[in-house]
């Protein structure tokens, strides 16, 4: 598969330091066998997540050097307001620490909504999937959050295009189903992180938003890879292939009345974060009232004045078609590294992570002693890479049966920083999860030494069975 350069080039490094596979052993026991629990020193390779650990470049970093840190109206506000203005073509702005930050002030404030102006009683908010902190913020506020992704993404080897859409007639029985007035929102997640990073089609954003409008249901567009997924409709959807990156980010825009972003994903900033607002005024009010007291003053939200200005210009270079030809190449080259070796995929591979089907690799291994997980472990003592496990073990227990719960898939995702890796590392990865999967029979399940009640996969400890 042809490769896409680097579309940049290197004035700073960070080295990173090689260790032995003794080192590694030690460290991982250490950590409970728990990768969460490594220090970074001891990671080669980190791929835990693309949240947060892209590199900045030149231009955001001259940006941090203008920071206008006024306790209010700071400058560096109103340029942040001029790009997601020139972006999305939405009216109000509200920065935010980071994406869940952005759904702290804003869920509450739809629900109320949904209670004081359209006569509902039980909120129930519909994605195509919810990212896990989206649904701990709607369970948190009282909420349900229902998924109604379609069938094709749990087929990982068969491709299909579009693994992030939404099941419109499960979306439309839904709401048939608990009554429209009780839909607080629609949360259409662009792309579908859950499913491996999926796009979801211009297509089917505009029908989701037919069918909101239609029940008079305000639409969220939970946006933290908006570029990656308007690559992907330029690439594959009829209709868009001459159209640039810009025009199809605002046709997806309006298909929405209201954003939250995780600006760590694409927008490429180390921290930050937006709620904004098509139109709705009073919408706006009530989330300025609860970001006062939960994110700071409205106009930097939890956000040094740096941190907006970095923002700023984030959002201009992540939608750069350049960068993005070569951001979603590296991923794909991965994905086909993997595929050429015999290492069963999510296919085709989505915007920022492979995601490699470990149910498939270690049949010998049932879902409660986590196959994803010992396979993170190994391609650590392998090779010192650091992955994520996507299954049960991030699942967890039913809250009343204390039951594991049945996860349809079992998965290791290899998520890829913007800007910090090369295609070099890219082949070191292929490398050695090749080699640990030559010799599958070797690893073994876990069993927790430590189990904590709630989000149990960050700080939980384990040994080999
Ligand atoms: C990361 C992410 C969030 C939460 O954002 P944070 O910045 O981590 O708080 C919400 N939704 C999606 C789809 C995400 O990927």
């Amino acid at each position: 598969m042809k490769r896409i350069p680097e579309p940049f080039r290197i004035k700073m490094v960070e080295p990173i330091r090689m260790t032995t596979e003794a080192d590694r052993i030690e460290a991982l026991q250490n950590a409970g066998f728990n990768p969460f629990l490594l220090s970074s020193e001891d990671v080669y390779i980190d791929l835990l997540t693309d949240s947060g650990t892209g590199a900045m470049s030149d231009n955001q970093w001259a940006g941090i050097m203008l920071g206008d840190e006024a306790y209010a109206g700071s400058r560096n506000y109103f340029n942040l307001c001029e790009a997601v203005h020139h972006f999305f073509r939405y009216e109000h702005v509200v920065p935010a620490h980071q994406g869940r930050g952005a759904e702290q002030i804003l869920f509450p404030a739809l629900i109320d909504r949904m209670r004081n102006v359209r006569g509902g009683k039980d909120p129930v908010f519909i994605s195509n999937y919810h990212f896990d902190t989206t649904a701990g913020h709607v369970e948190l506020n009282g909420g349900k959050a229902l998924n109604v992704l379609t069938e094709k993404a749990l087929d990982t080897e068969t491709a299909y295009d579009w693994k992030g859409n939404f099941d419109l007639e499960k979306l439309e029985d839904t709401i048939r189903q608990y009554g429209s007035v009780n839909i607080a929102a629609i949360i259409t997640t662009v792309t579908c992180n859950s499913s491996g990073g999926q796009p979801v089609s211009m297509e089917n954003m505009r029908a989701v938003y037919e069918i909101a409008v239609k029940h008079d249901i305000p639409v969220v567009i939970d946006s933290a890879r908006y570029c990656e997924n308007a690559w992907f409709i330029k690439q594959r959807e009829p209709g868009y292939q001459d159209k640039s990156i810009l025009e199809i980010i605002r046709e997806m825009y309006t298909y929405g009345d209201m954003l939250t972003m995780s600006a760590k994903k694409d927008p490429m900033v180390n921290i930050g974060g937006l709620c904004c607002i098509r139109e709705k005024i009073e919408l706006f009010q009530a989330v300025q009232t609860r970001c006062v007291p939960m994110e700071g003053f409205v106009t930097y939200g939890g956000l040094a004045g740096r941190d907006m200005e970095a923002l700023a210009r984030g959002l201009y270079e992540g939608a750069d078609e350049d960068f993005l030809n070569y951001r979603i190449n590296q991923v794909a080259y991965l994905g086909e590294r993997l595929r050429e070796g015999g290492i069963p995929i999510q296919y085709p591979t989505g915007g920022h992570a492979v995601f490699v089907d470990a149910a498939k690799i270690l049949p010998h291994i049932p879902g409660h002693q986590f196959p994803a997980h010992a396979l993170c472990n190994a391609l650590y003592i392998e090779g010192g890479i650091r992955a994520v496990e996507i299954g049960s073990l991030l699942l967890g227990r039913d809250p009343v049966t204390r039951e594991q719960k049945p996860s349809p898939l079992e998965l290791m995702r290899l998520t890829i920083p913007r800007r910090v890796y090369t295609n070099d590392h890219m082949d070191y990865v292929a490398d050695a999860l090749i080699q640990v999967c030559r010799n599958p029979d070797s690893i073994r399940g876990l069993t927790f030494t430590y189990e904590p009640p709630v989000l149990r996969h960050f700080t939980a400890r384990f040994q080999p069975l």
